[in-house]
């Protein structure tokens, strides 16, 4: 079965509940009884099983995902998968492979890896029902993964692959045609916003415009929950103002203060800036004023849509985007910023 849903959804933390659920010693352990319930009975969440598979420490549940390094295996990271998972199973391959030290290394589901799954798999099941390979990003197997394809097709009896992708472009076709597609729909802003208050503590109208800027990415909303709120909506407006005044010493303060912010604070200031503009494209294009904004933002976009059209809000988004690629490249921040501050007034005042 393959679980395809977006960056930061929930679909990992559903193949997890679910492989628990199919070990769960309460349960009757008939796959197909288990759905025939109404409503779907979830695990106990107190047997033996139940308490391996939450700590990710059940002996047939195999857990297969990206790692560096030519020889690796997925076991050699058991321990930081485990605390990974234990603080954040929404998390994107980025967050992962940052936690093993990739730095720009590529990750990879190599050989060593195909053949650790083959040899797991052939042995009988230690004490659950079912032997069930978890693969997260399948998308990371490369042509090696052919050495899979008799396995996954023809699984040994209570065998069960639970694969976990995101982009059904980069998975092997010959792997994708051999299974079962589930499709994981984006978390819902009310979901995202919800969870941020239980979960994280933030409060209400805060977590509602994370969850706006978010986009159904719940990694993304802790990240930006857990970088110290500046008001980006205003600083947005005072640069905008001062961008298109285009007083070259008002510009140079607004940068040299804007590089103080550090690498994170810019990259957030950078997000809501796409964030603000894609909402102000929908509001030209359509004239819909039911926009992702707070009244204040509202006013703004209101008064902005009035002097940019599809063109020059393009341009902005463009440029904000490549910002951000470059603040992650350790861009120097007072020259990156003072020029896009001078295209930005070049592009407002265009005609
Ligand atoms: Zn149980």
């Amino acid at each position: 079965m393959l679980l395809l849903g977006p960056t930061g959804g929930g679909s990992l933390a559903l193949a997890l509940a679910f492989a628990q659920m199919l070990q769960c010693e309460r349960q009757g352990g008939d796959v197909d009884a288990l759905f025939a319930q109404e409503p779907l009975d979830d695990a106990c969440g107190i047997c033996n099983a139940c308490h391996k598979a939450a700590h990710f420490a059940h002996p047939d549940i195999h857990y297969s995902f990206p790692t560096v390094g030519t020889n690796a295996v997925s076991t050699d990271f058991s321990k930081a998968w485990r605390t990974a998972l234990t603080e954040n199973p929404y998390m994107d391959v980025n967050t992962w492979l940052q936690k093993l030290g990739a730095d720009n290394k590529q990750g990879n589901i190599n050989t060593a890896e195909c053949n650790a799954i083959l040899k797991k798999l052939s042995l009988k099941a230690f004490e659950g029902r079912y032997k069930i390979l978890l693969m997260w990003l399948p998308e990371y197997l490369g042509k090696e993964g052919n050495r899979l394809l008799k396995l996954i097709e023809e699984p040994p009896e209570q065998t069960i692959f639970l694969l976990v992708a995101e982009n059904p472009d980069l998975i092997l076709n010959t792997i994708l045609s051999r299974c079962q597609l589930v499709k994981i729909d984006s978390l819902s802003d009310e979901e995202i916003a919800q969870n941020l208050q239980t979960l994280k503590g933030v409060e209400g109208a805060r977590a509602k415009q994370i969850a706006f800027l978010a986009g159904g990415d719940f990694n993304l909303a802790v990240n930006l929950a857990e970088t110290p709120d500046n008001d980006d909506a205003k600083m947005l407006l005072d640069w905008l103002r001062k961008c298109w005044r285009g007083n070259g010493v008002e510009l140079v303060q607004w940068t040299d203060q804007f590089a103080q912010l550090g690498r994170e604070n810019q990259k957030q200031f950078l997000q809501y800036g796409l964030h603000f503009f894609r909402e102000l494209l929908s509001l030209v294009v359509t004239g819909n004023q039911t926009l992702r904004l707070r009244q204040d933002e509202m006013t703004t976009a209101l008064n902005m849509s009035k002097v940019l059209n599809f063109e020059k809000i393009s341009q902005l988004t463009a440029m904000l985007n490549d910002n951000i690629y470059y603040v992650e490249r350790n861009a120097n921040p007072k020259i990156l910023f003072l020029d896009t501050s001078i295209e930005m007034h070049k592009i407002l005042k265009r005609s």
